[in-house]
């Protein structure tokens, strides 16, 4: 289950796929190979990307389209890039794509300044939606179809449903906006082909309205009680499948929004996440929360690591950093990393001089730690700086005052914990 939203964020992350975009795309093979090597590897449906500057959409099997603001099957790209979100679940019913509800889950990628430079990601299939719809008519005489918010009918079985627009269906084109309304939900209408019952349900998460219907004289014809079991059935049928529907998308969104709040390479809270629970727990003090304490964690002298090991002991070095930080605190402080080498703790109903003690505690267990001193061949060392949220302190004047207090630390001559007045 995880699994595509796993690809399509290191897709998002991959050096290779910034690069070749700065690099001017001009390597076609180079793309598409990466586009089909993870297709294969993973079975996934499709691949893409999509470029910001040339609008260029990428595919296993080449350069397939430029995409366009006027062309509403692209309006996908135009919202979601203008979105804060890094990320996001679109389903395709665009029943011309495929005869399967797609489920893309779209990536942004940026480039080393956090400027967006394109979105990747990968298309999943989820159900075969035309060929459940086309049993409901052939076995039940029902036509079942979804119908989006501009009146489009966009789900449907092909050669057995309506198409086109509801405006332009004779009959429904008069229930139309009694339909959207929400008010009523079953219906009687009229046209040359005959009288119709329809039941309607909007699906929320597909944002799709969801048409039941059948023809009368279909329905007279029917014994009356095969007709009723016949009509639960299919209902039934069709609530499981938007249950379905609905369940698998938001197993994903939870999963993805796991994803987009940690940390890839030591697993702790990203910055994102970090400033969401801090805004959380700035609301709720001095009520709930009496006090609440902020260390900033720096380690020294990390850009020697670097350059004696070079950067895979730099990242082992930042694992082992936020492995000593868990063990170090409870399981309720929320750990976060900050930026690079840089590690931020939010620490709620304690006392400053506990407070400070827990950050000479994280000093002391980082100098002492053994699988450090065996990867570095001598002791690492961080420092800290300690502050907390006096009445009427904003949340950057909390930031600006305990990084101040990190600085003196730092020229004090690291390895140290100093509190901020
Ligand atoms: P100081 O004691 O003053 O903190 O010096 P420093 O060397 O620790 O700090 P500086 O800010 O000069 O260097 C931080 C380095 O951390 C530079 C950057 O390349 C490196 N870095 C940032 N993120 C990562 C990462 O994810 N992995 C690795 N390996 N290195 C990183
Ligand atoms: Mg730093
Ligand atoms: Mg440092």
């Amino acid at each position: 289950m995880i699994e595509p939203l796993l690809v399509s964020s290191l897709m998002s992350h991959d050096t290779f796929l910034r690069d070749w975009i700065m690099d001017g795309e001009s390597d076609m093979d180079g793309i598409v190979r990466y586009l089909t090597e993870i297709q294969q590897k993973y079975d996934i449906f499709t691949t893409f990307l999509v470029s910001e500057k040339t609008k260029n959409y990428y595919h296993p099997r080449g350069l397939i389209d430029t995409i366009n603001e006027h062309n509403s099957a692209d309006a996908w790209y135009f919202r979601f890039s203008k979105q804060s979100e890094p990320y996001e679940i679109n389903l395709d019913h665009n029943a011309n794509l495929s005869d399967t509800l797609i489920m893309f889950i779209n990536y942004k990628v940026m480039d080393y300044q956090k400027r967006l430079i394109g979105v990747t990601g990968v298309g999943v299939k989820l159900i075969n939606i035309e060929a459940m719809l086309g049993s409901f008519k052939t076995k039940y005489k029902y036509d079942v179809y979804f119908v989006d918010q501009r009146g489009e009918i966009t789900l449907f079985s092909k050669g057995l449903n309506k198409r086109g627009n509801i405006a332009s269906i004779d009959g429904l084109q008069k229930i139309q906006e009694a339909i959207f309304k929400g008010e009523q939900n079953q219906f009687e209408y009229k046209n040359k082909d005959g009288e119709y019952l329809l039941n309607t349900k909007y699906i929320d998460k597909l944002k799709l309205h969801l048409f039941v219907e059948i023809n009368k004289k279909e329905y007279m014809d029917e014994l009356t009680k095969t007709f009723y079991l016949n009509l639960f059935l299919s209902l039934l049928v069709t609530l499981a499948v938007t249950l379905i529907i609905v369940y698998t998308i938001n197993l994903y969104q939870n999963q993805l929004i796991q994803l987009a709040s940690e940390d890839v390479l030591t697993g702790l809270a990203n910055r994102r996440k970090f400033n969401e629970v801090f805004e959380l727990y700035y609301k709720r003090y001095p009520k709930e929360i009496r006090s609440l304490t902020l260390l900033l964690i720096d380690i020294d002298d990390f850009k020697s690591v670097n350059d004696t090991f070079g950067h895979l002991v730099g990242d082992q070095t930042l694992v082992h950093t936020a492995r000593i930080l868990k063990e170090q605190l409870r399981q309720s402080d929320t750990i976060a990393r900050w930026g690079g080498e840089e590690f931020a703790i939010l620490l709620s109903n304690i006392e400053e001089k506990h407070a400070l003690e827990v950050a000479q505690k994280i000093c002391n267990a980082v100098q002492n730690d053994a699988a450090l001193i065996a990867l570095l061949q001598r002791p690492l060392s961080v420092s800290v700086g300690v502050g907390m949220l006096s009445a009427l302190e904003s949340q950057d004047g909390l930031v600006h005052k305990v990084d101040h207090a990190l600085y003196e630390a730092k020229k004090a001559g690291k390895n140290q914990v100093i509190a901020a007045l």
